[in-house]
């Protein structure tokens, strides 16, 4: 297997950090990714040498910022299978691409129209829904999980009727690392004639992302969850429904003609791109995609299986250790609470330690509500996490165990 995660680590530099005299076990990776030397390089290379806004080509500079800016969009668009680079909208994150589309769907919407979740969402995917909602009178069903975190597939098939009008979803649950069965969803809501958006904020970092095979108009996704920068994000969208969406945001870049009194809009992508775009963001965030495809996907896969894998078997030895999210078809992500130990708890004690892991709510109060709990300890893992940091972590969470009885 030609996957050589040592190689990979020397590639991040703030892996080789240590916390208070403890190397650093960074399990934090569902919150957000470190990032290669290659990417911060590209940061610094574009304040160091090009720094211009884009698009507006009176002197060279802009013209070498607009030429690296908009070869990060081809670089997105071969990394996702896009049919086209105009598909490729460029925003803050995963945040504002729903945003971006739900806004748009609201004004469409009217009452004895439904828009369909699943219990799954992350804040991003239901609140953004449910206000569209709200505003437009339209109905919200809310497709349930398993207990295990698995999306019941039948009764989802059946929450889906001639008045759907958008079906979103999460690739992987960031909470319970569920991986949804995205192209048979698809196919469901397709059925009915329904629009669907695919929450990728967690799936983009796994590999492997054909938006075209997959089937979905919209899919979403955040740069810094996948090896870019903070700040930067993509909405890629079929070009057919793109082209008539409503605009969300108005003003410079994004117009055809201006008069005093009315405007029209300019073409893909810039149509939905108002203002100046993080451009230092957008060439970082091609060059991680660029940096991440030029792995062996399978072989990133592979190692990432046997870290969740190990993790789940270590995880069966801890007593009153449970897991939230055992679903067959599951990825990188170990969310679980402990008896006697509240997960805020755990964490500061893992901390002590060196390793980082998110605690709480999971931005996925309904969920948790769902699940009988509060909140969770989570760990989640990334390419660059090793077997060896598997096991730092179950050792931590034994010395937590110990130290709150
Ligand atoms: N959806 C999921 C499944 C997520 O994990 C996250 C990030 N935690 C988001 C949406 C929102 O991403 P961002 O905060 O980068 O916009």
């Amino acid at each position: 297997m030609s996957f050589d995660v040592a190689a990979i680590r020397a590639e991040f530099p703030i892996l080789s950090q240590t916390v208070d005299g403890k190397p650093l076990v960074y399990l934090d990776n569902g919150a957000t990714t470190q990032k290669p030397q290659v990417v911060i390089d590209s940061l610094v290379d574009f304040y160091t040498q090009c720094n211009a806004n884009v698009h507006r080509g009176a002197h060279q500079l802009s013209d070498e910022a607009t030429r690296r800016y908009e070869k990060a969009r081809d670089q997105v668009a071969r990394f996702i299978n896009a049919a086209n680079r105009n598909e490729v909208i460029w925003t803050s994150g995963t945040t504002e691409g729903i945003n971006l589309v739900a806004k748009g769907l609201a004004q469409q919407l009217e009452a004895g129209d439904e828009v369909v979740v699943t219990e799954m969402e992350h804040h991003a995917n239901l609140v953004t829904w449910q206000q569209a909602c709200l505003q437009s009178g339209a109905t919200l069903r809310v497709a349930p999980i398993f207990d295990n975190g698995e999306l019941d597939l039948e009764t989802f098939k059946a929450s889906l009727g001639p008045n759907t009008r958008m079906v979103a979803f999460p690739h992987v649950s960031n909470a319970l690392g569920t991986v949804n069965p995205v192209k048979e969803l698809t196919a469901m809501a397709k059925a009915y004639g329904a629009l669907v958006l695919v929450d990728g904020a967690q799936g983009i970092a796994h590999g492997d992302v054909d938006v075209q095979a997959l089937g979905c108009d919209f899919y979403a996704f955040s740069g810094h969850k996948v090896f870019g920068p903070t700040g930067i994000g993509v909405l890629w969208g079929k070009q057919s429904v793109l082209e008539n969406w409503p605009v969300w945001l108005t003003g410079g870049e994004m117009i055809a003609d201006v008069t005093y009194q009315s405007a029209t809009w300019g073409a893909l992508p810039n149509r939905l791109e108002a203002g100046t775009p993080n451009i230092a963001g957008a060439i970082g965030l091609g060059t991680a995609l660029e940096w991440f495809s030029q792995l062996d996907i399978a072989a990133v896969q592979a190692h990432e299986k046997a870290l969740i894998d190990s993790a789940m078997a270590q995880a069966a030895d801890i007593q009153g250790m449970r897991l939230i999210g055992t679903a067959p078809n599951k990825i990188g992500i170990l969310s679980f609470v402990m008896d006697n130990a509240h997960p805020a708890d755990i964490g500061f004690i893992l901390d002590r330690q060196g390793i980082a892991i998110r605690t709480g709510d999971n931005c996925a109060q309904p969920l948790m509500h769902r699940l009988g709990i509060n909140g969770t300890a989570r760990a989640s893992f990334s390419l660059y996490n090793t077997l060896e940091e598997v096991s730092a972590f179950f050792a931590g969470l034994r010395k937590a165990q110990t130290m709150l009885g």
